[in-house]
């Protein structure tokens, strides 16, 4: 059984609207070329619960749950369009995570399919895919965004990010995390294209596609309902996704 802690003094990670302001320093691959702005309503939120069921993720939000060795998990993307990043940690060592790096070695697949085990940082098995209703476009290439990445891309300023959602989500629970794993970016829909340039398209996920899959360990999963608005990779605003565990 995880040791997960009562959450419900517990918030959305996310607080505030966007701020900062406009500068196309530099753009990503993508197109529509989309900059754009968020507001995000202040609302408390639980997070980490020992989930049992379905836990909401509202837009620009993370949340974590343990899951059981054994036990399944569906991503649910409830209205469509969303990019989840998500991270898997060993609830007993964090340092040891889910490794994009480690599982595109594992697997030899760019990106991710069903019957897939994906691995830790220390090539331990985390995750098997069993079932992906979506089209099947999982990034495993892009980094986080974060209030670095805004800056980069020409967006500077206070806004909400995956980054800072899982630092919060962590310490929230005792966890310091001394660095960001590169996460594995659900339903975000990244092509490499004839001169293996990274191409980014907004995520063509249908409202309830879902991914399903199987714990390999206990693990703590988090799951951000990606706010950023750069490449509008999740369409034109964040929607939310949920989490459902099973078994
Ligand atoms: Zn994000």
């Amino acid at each position: 059984m995880l040791r997960i802690r009562s959450a419900e003094m517990d918030v959305c990670p996310i607080q505030g609207s966007a701020a900062g302001q406009r500068g196309p320093v530099r753009k990503r691959n993508s197109e529509p070329d989309g900059w754009g702005r968020i507001n995000l309503e202040e609302k408390p939120m639980p997070v980490f619960h020992a989930a049992t069921s379905r836990t909401i993720i509202p837009p620009g939000c993370a949340v974590g749950v343990g899951v059981t060795s054994g036990q399944h998990v569906r991503i649910i993307n409830t209205e469509g369009g969303q990019v989840v990043d998500t991270w898997a940690f060993n609830p007993l060592q964090t340092d040891e995570s889910l490794s994009m790096a480690h599982s595109r070695t594992a697997t030899y697949h760019l990106f991710f399919r069903p019957r897939d085990q994906l691995v830790s940082n220390r090539f331990n098995p985390m995750l098997t895919i069993l079932e992906d209703s979506s089209p099947g476009t999982h990034d495993t290439l892009h980094a986080a965004c974060s209030a670095g990445s805004n800056a980069f891309f020409g967006n500077p300023g206070p806004q909400p990010n995956c980054h800072d959602n899982l630092i919060r989500v962590m310490a929230d629970h005792g966890h310091e995390l001394k660095t960001v794993p590169c996460p594995w970016n659900l339903f975000e829909h990244t092509e490499v294209d004839g001169q293996m340039n990274l191409v980014d398209r907004p995520a063509a996920a249908a409202k309830g596609d879902y991914i399903e899959l199987k714990a390999e360990q206990d693990i703590l999963l988090v799951c951000s309902a990606c706010p950023s608005m750069i490449g509008m990779i999740s369409g034109d605003s964040p929607k939310g996704a949920a989490i459902e565990i099973q078994g």
